[in-house]
């Protein structure tokens, strides 16, 4: 694996951020999981060879200071722009060494990933546990396996993914789904939606968070390559979103609000938590009975 040279990897704090995090990390630059449809390879990221990983260079180094200078404690996540737990990952761990140092220096943890790999972690996300909120997040955008080869095509299925909700939610670790992207002609089916709402209620995971709207973004590379897999994968289907969508950035399912109110509906029979305030209070929640505990 390359390397690329970095001067700092953890961000400066926001106050709220996605999922309640106050700060991002990026481990990796790039990530070989193969979506089809990654935003991360827009032009506006500036980001060559997006298939190849790149890890930032003495990175643990240049966490552990990044820590070290922060003045306030927080959530970090990571996730964001590259899956934290590639292939490379399970070698080299730096992922797991950097889980290390936010709980050697108390900071919680936000995972955004689509593979198993996070499995391997579970000792250290407890013991992030004990201190500060130690969640994951997997992307599941289909439930259907065959369909998820072609649209994320080298990494785990969705199977394995709710699988490893059920592991982590079983030694404590709080998980929830993020039900996006919804492609348009490819995954915006009912049967998806129930599918997912269900899986994940049964494997365990307390919340599933969609966005709002089902549908997907797309912007200049980004919409090039979407277009080449379509062509590759799914013949016919890029003459749908050329019609409907143009250039628009945002593609939008013709199903969305069918859609919409069967997710709702789902999410309340599972009792899964669906909105993003109704999350964040309950990660906040645990963290705060957890520190009653200890
Ligand atoms: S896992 Fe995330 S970052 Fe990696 S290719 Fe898929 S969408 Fe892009």
């Amino acid at each position: 694996m390359k390397t690329i040279p970095a001067k700092t990897i953890v961000s400066s704090y926001t106050e709220c951020g996605w999922f309640g995090s106050n700060y991002n990390m990026n481990i990796y630059k790039g990530c070989c999981h193969g979506c089809i449809y990654c935003d991360s390879r827009s032009e506006c990221y500036q980001i060559d060879n997006f298939d190849e990983v790149r890890a930032k260079e003495n990175a643990l180094e240049i966490i552990e200071k990044d820590l070290r200078s922060k003045r306030k404690k927080g959530i970090i996540i990571t996730g964001s722009m590259s899956d934290p737990y590639n292939p490379f990952e399970r070698e080299y761990e730096l992922t797991r060494g950097a889980l290390k140092l936010i709980d050697m220096y108390n900071f919680g943890v936000v995972i955004d990933t689509k593979s198993d790999l996070v499995l391997r972690d579970i000792d250290i996300l407890q013991n992030i546990k004990s201190h500060s909120p130690a969640v994951v997040n997997f992307t599941v955008t289909t439930a259907d396996n065959v369909l998820c080869k072609q649209i994320e095509r080298n990494v785990c299925t969705s199977s394995k993914r709710f699988e490893a909700i059920k592991k982590l939610t079983d030694s404590g670790i709080s998980c929830g789904v993020l039900l996006m992207p919804i492609l348009p002609f490819i995954n915006d089916t009912e049967e998806n939606i129930h599918d997912i709402v269900q899986k994940s209620a049964e494997s365990g995971a307390r919340w599933i968070y969609s966005g709002g709207n089902f549908g997907v973004t797309l912007r200049i590379n980004q919409r090039e390559y979407f277009y080449q897999m379509l062509d590759e994968h799914f013949p016919g289907i890029k003459n749908n979103y050329v019609n409907l969508f143009g250039d628009s950035y945002l593609c939008i399912s013709p199903k969305n609000e069918k859609l919409n109110k069967l997710f709702v509906s789902e999410c309340r029979k599972y009792r899964l938590l669906y909105r993003m305030e109704n999350i964040l209070e309950e990660i906040r929640k645990e963290f705060v009975e957890n520190q009653i505990k200890f």
